[in-house]
């Protein structure tokens, strides 16, 4: 029986303190674990940070992407977990990222600096789809400087 794949979209206020390399330390951490487990339970998605808020995309087989966001919402390096949207989906739209990641790189910094005056951008006054079809964009750029 062939399962049927799900998609589950979050924001999140983030919970570490310290100064940036701390920081990217404990984002690292969080990939590694993220790509690790991931990778073994066939999902992929990706994770935005910005202005103190996480943003993620989980696409997956709905048992392990259930699970995920159990272990997720436990975490205390974050806090304020607001499910915005848990459907079915016909197709991955992030197919080779276990967890991609933007939000650290310079690059990243200009395209924020771009869309956040313009439009007053806060990732806690988007909707599932328009989280997603952020990251999605992000990630497609991501996947062509690569
Ligand atoms: P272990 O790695 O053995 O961890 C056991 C416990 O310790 C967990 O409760 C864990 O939350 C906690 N823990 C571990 N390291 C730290 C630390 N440095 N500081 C505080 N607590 C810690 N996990 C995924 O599997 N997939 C994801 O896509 C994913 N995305 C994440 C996105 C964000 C924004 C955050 C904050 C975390 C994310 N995580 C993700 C990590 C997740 O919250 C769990 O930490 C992880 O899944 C636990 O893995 P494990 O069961 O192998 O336990």
């Amino acid at each position: 029986m062939t399962e049927t794949l799900h998609r589950l979209v979050y924001y999140s206020r983030n919970h570490i303190s310290g100064d940036a390399a701390a920081f990217a330390a404990d984002i690292d951490d969080i990939l590694a674990k993220s790509r690790a487990n991931n990778g073994r339970d066939g999902i992929t998605g990706a994770l935005l940070f910005n202005a103190g808020c996480f943003a993620q995309v989980l696409e997956g087989p709905l048992d392990t992407i259930e699970a995920a966001f159990e272990r997720i919402q436990q975490d205390e390096r974050h806090g304020d977990v607001s499910l915005l949207a848990l459907d079915p989906i016909a197709g991955r739209s992030f197919p080779n990222w276990a967890m991609g990641f933007v939000g650290l790189s310079d690059v990243d910094s200009e395209r924020f600096a771009g869309i956040g005056p313009s439009s007053g951008f806060d990732i806690a006054r988007l909707n599932g789809d328009q989280v997603h079809g952020l990251l999605r964009d992000l990630t497609i750029e991501e996947e062509k400087a690569a």
